[in-house]
């Protein structure tokens, strides 16, 4: 009968963490900056690589089985899971990318949305005027990359929201709570009319010798309040939400998920420790303090 480790963590281990957290957040420091028109989701993948193996560590995504990227990206109507590859991206693209590194055995994991920059028309999109194969002269209406980053605001702030709860929550459905209550707060998204919606079957999940440990995270409320929150926690926070329904499908490559009724996706993530002293954000380079400053709260660093 396997051991079932238990979720709390020691000092010691929040500690390990520390590393893996930051050089996550530098593999996707580096891949935001070098979001461009006429890049490649591959090429991305090889950045966040790099930088994952110059400090000494390795990608824990290559030891999924059955994957062998360095990241997920996925792009515009696609959520998760994206494969990096040979897809060029467009001014006004919505791309979410997830990266995660294991250093000495310990994990980070995260996620962020960005929108590709570049030339965007703010008239509406004439099929006929525009060469849709030239890279960087695709014309995007301009109501459409605003939405994208209105939805990319939600989702971000849902995960804050729920880092924040973290902070002083009792059980895991605090923190869900939280996270659901954002997004649906955020009112009706303005490509549906109808509010954002909330991905059901991808959650987060602890996270320390493994990228995902027990316990799971939901992004909405549920009837079980879930497990105590206390020291020791480590959660990796992520909430998917599309401008859409909830939705969404498989598609043919066994990975990537996509919306149902073609909506845009977003994905933000972080990986988050609460300790005796406080919260602290394992993977962002402040431990969080930009992102929970909003809430009055100021992280505590665990060393
Ligand atoms: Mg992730
Ligand atoms: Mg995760």
């Amino acid at each position: 009968m396997a051991f079932r480790r238990s979720i709390y963590k020691s000092r010691a281990q929040l500690e390990a963490m520390i590393e893996p957290g930051l050089i996550t957040a530098a593999a996707l420091a580096a891949v935001r900056d070098a979001v461009r028109p006429g890049i490649t989701t591959g090429e991305l993948d090889a950045i966040a690589d790099r930088v994952i193996a110059d400090r000494g560590a390795e990608s824990n995504f290559k030891l999924v089985r059955g994957y062998r990227h360095t990241t997920c990206i996925s792009v515009n109507d696609q959520v998760v899971h994206g494969i990096p590859g040979s897809r060029v991206l467009q001014p006004g693209d919505i791309v979410s990318i997830d990266c995660g590194a294991q250093f000495r055995g310990w994990n980070g994991d995260s996620a962020i949305s960005v929108i590709v920059p570049g030339s965007v028309d703010a008239a509406p999109v004439d099929a006929t005027a525009v060469d849709a194969t030239a890279v960087g002269s695709v014309l995007v209406d301009a109501t459409v990359v605003d939405a994208r980053r209105a939805l990319s605001d939600v989702t971000e702030g849902s995960m804050w929201a729920g880092i924040a709860a973290m902070a002083s929550a009792r059980h895991l459905g605090d923190i869900s709570a939280a996270i659901e209550d954002h997004i649906l707060g955020a009112g009706p998204s303005s490509v549906s009319g109808k509010p954002y919606g909330i991905l059901r079957e991808y959650v987060g999940h602890g996270i320390g010798r493994k990228m995902h440990e027990a316990p799971s995270l939901f992004n909405y409320r549920t009837p079980d309040r879930g497990a105590e929150v206390r020291p020791g926690l480590v959660l990796a926070i992520e909430p998917m939400v599309t401008a859409g329904s909830d939705q969404t499908y498989v598609e043919d490559d066994d990975w990537t998920v996509t919306t149902a009724d073609g909506s845009d996706g977003s994905h933000w993530e972080h990986s988050v420790a609460l300790h005796d002293d406080g919260i602290w954000v394992l993977t962002a380079a402040d431990g969080g303090a930009a992102g929970l400053a909003p809430y009055g709260i100021t992280p505590a660093p665990i060393a």
